[in-house]
């Protein structure tokens, strides 16, 4: 039986259609869209049971293939909706690659070069934790290439991305949009509670002093990179709770397009008694 969803969480407000869209400063990183904490609840358990079951589906037939790139500033909130939206899947068709500072052998290599390899599997899966996108963003930002690099990977990664959708690959990206100051309460939340101090970093500090580069930086990515095949969408995250559903309603819709049919019985199977 179906999980049933009580109600659809709006979610299409989010999608950026570069024709349209306003810039991330018209997105507000409160918003609640009308549910609280209680409310919200209930439907995050719908959502993750739904989830779990065209999860299944999708393994089952393997035949389709989901990319789930997720993107956002320090302490934007990636690894908390990887735990919660992912909480009920079957962890042998869903993988997480988590893309940090490049390595060595990496960096010999062209930047897309580490990422291919991790593109999902028929059947699978894969959530990027950071991305690709990262060499539009922490590389502009730091000045760590030339604009005149830079500048032409907007086009490599559409290029890329429409490579992946014509081979058969679902494509959905999410940028966790918070406010400055909900940052600040993270990254002090951090350094005051010493079983959060592994996920701090001195350089988070220094990165956030270019909090406005970087919201420029991610303001191009959005309107250079959501296609139709592989549309961004920006979601509020300074509530945990909302984000989440927000999150698990986009990944539910993408998965009913791609994985809605259960398993079909085998009629071979029927009656089929073991002696
Ligand atoms: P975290 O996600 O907190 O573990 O941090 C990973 C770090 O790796 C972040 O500071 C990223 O900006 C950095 N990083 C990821 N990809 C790249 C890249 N292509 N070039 C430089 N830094 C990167
Ligand atoms: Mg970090």
């Amino acid at each position: 039986m179906a999980a049933q969803n009580p109600e659809h969480v709006p979610v299409e407000h989010y999608r950026v259609d570069p024709a349209l869209f306003g810039g991330i400063a018209t997105i507000d990183p409160n918003a609640n869209g009308g549910y609280d904490k209680a409310s919200a609840k209930p439907i995050m358990k719908a959502l993750n049971a739904r989830v779990e079951e065209l999860q299944e589906n999708l393994y089952a037939h393997g035949k389709e293939r989901l990319l789930f790139v997720l993107q956002a500033t320090d302490t934007g909130g990636k690894d908390g909706t990887i735990r919660a939206v992912f909480d009920r899947t079957n962890p042998q068709g869903v993988h997480v690659a988590s893309f940090k500072k490049p390595t060595s052998e990496e960096l010999a290599h062209d930047y897309l070069w580490r990422v291919h390899k991790h593109a999902p599997a028929k059947g699978h899966i894969t959530v990027f934790n950071r991305s690709h996108y990262e060499d539009v963003l922490v590389v502009r930002v730091r000045e760590l290439v030339e604009e005149a690099v830079w500048a032409k990977r907007y086009e490599h990664i559409r290029n890329f991305e429409q490579l992946l959708a014509d081979e058969g690959t679902t494509i959905v990206k999410i940028f966790l949009h918070i406010s400055k100051d909900e940052q600040r309460e993270r990254l002090q939340a951090r350094i005051d509670d010493p079983a959060k101090h592994w996920k701090f970093e001195m350089g988070d500090l220094e990165e956030r002093t270019l909090w406005d580069d970087y919201q420029g930086a991610f303001g191009d990515m959005l309107t250079e990179t959501s296609t139709p095949d592989a549309p961004w969408y920006v979601v509020p995250a300074n509530r945990k709770w909302y984000r989440n559903i927000v999150i698990s309603q986009i990944l539910v819709d993408t998965l009913e397009r791609i994985a809605a049919d259960e398993f079909p019985p085998d009629p071979a199977l029927a009656g089929l008694t073991i002696s």
